[in-house]
């Protein structure tokens, strides 16, 4: 069969959610030559549901390092010995004129804190404050239980975040405080009060692409409506080594997610112009509709300013513009 006729087939099947398991071995043992047919492929089912439309965020992080859990790329584990800001607690103050620099960015607004999980009194008082944030409000605080939830939505909360990190089979390699399983729990009560989740984890870590495919199965299987990829930065003091993946091959992945999830977002966040630098545009072109704008939590990135002349410069639009 050609590489077109192979494409084509899997866009059929793509768009009809039907990618199978050797579907996914077919998209992984793509010839690096030729992955502009992947590309290709998964940037029409990108259009196909979501047209010129992508969907970015901010990220705000409410309260930095010192964290009692040891993942390994983290610079907030205390386990790790990255150098970074401990910070408690951001001020309400603080917090609503960040919330209205996103808002006048036309992007949504979410608040992340370093540990385990913020105390109930601490989840009280975001709660308050994001009551009086504009726009659309999102929030990645930890391990929390339902009726903490159901006081992040009752605040006005769209989305949470709780990434899975990786697959359930690597995820010992990567964090021993927790379980993936816990995590998983935690995706499944954010869904129960109603809650949108974005659920993914970070490429980069010394996983197979074996295991990569695990964990985009596992996220399906989740039924997540949005998957936040990061490629790791490995910054100083953690455990983990800089990947060894190509350019080529993360953009591989994000069209492996984009074919496997085809009418879910997929977000690109940490990692994206430290890893593809130029070549970011090509993001979208291989299938994802969804960034980070601005930084990210201990790392820099490019600005909204310069996001902003990006997407408009490939003719995308924001969902919220
Ligand atoms: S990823 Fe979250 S839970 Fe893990 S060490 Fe970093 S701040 Fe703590």
């Amino acid at each position: 069969m050609s590489i077109f006729s192979k494409a084509q087939l899997l866009y059929e099947k793509s768009i009809n959610e039907k990618i199978d398991e050797s579907d996914m071995d077919t998209i992984i043992a793509w010839p690096e030559h030729e992955l502009s047919v992947l590309f290709a492929c998964a940037d029409q089912v990108r259009r196909r549901f979501f047209e010129e439309t992508v969907d970015p965020c901010s990220l705000m992080n409410i309260k930095s390092g010192n964290c009692s859990e040891d993942c390994a790329f983290c610079s907030q584990s205390a386990h790790n010995h990255a150098s970074v800001q401990i910070r408690e607690l951001a001020k309400s103050e603080e917090i609503k004129a960040q919330a209205n620099k996103a808002f006048q960015h036309h992007l949504p607004f979410c608040v992340v804190s370093s540990g385990r999980r913020l105390s109930t009194d601490e989840i009280r008082n975001i709660c308050n404050t994001l009551k009086e944030c504009p726009g659309e409000k999102h929030a990645s605080l930890g391990i929390l239980d339902e009726n903490e939830f159901q006081m992040l939505k009752d605040a006005g909360v769209v989305c949470y975040n709780h990434n899975i990190e990786t697959s359930r089979s690597y995820f010992h390699r990567i964090v021993t405080t927790h379980t993936w399983d816990e995590r998983v729990e935690t995706v499944k009560r954010a869904k129960k009060v109603g809650l949108h989740v974005c659920c993914g984890g970070i490429l980069g870590m010394g996983e197979t692409w074996k295991e990569r495919k695990e964990f985009c199965q596992q996220i399906r299987d989740l039924d997540i409506d949005t998957v936040p990829l990061n490629f790791l930065n490995a910054i100083p003091g953690t455990r983990l080594d800089a990947p060894v993946e190509s350019p080529l091959e993360f953009l591989k992945a994000v069209s492996l997610f984009r074919l496997v999830m085809p009418r879910r977002t997929i977000k690109i966040c940490g990692g994206r112009e430290l890893h593809l630098g130029p070549l970011q545009g090509l993001l979208f072109f291989a299938g994802a509709n969804g960034y980070v704008s601005g930084g990210y939590l201990t790392t820099s990135g490019a600005g909204v300013d310069k996001d902003d002349v990006l997407i408009g410069t490939l003719g995308l639009r924001k969902r919220l513009g």
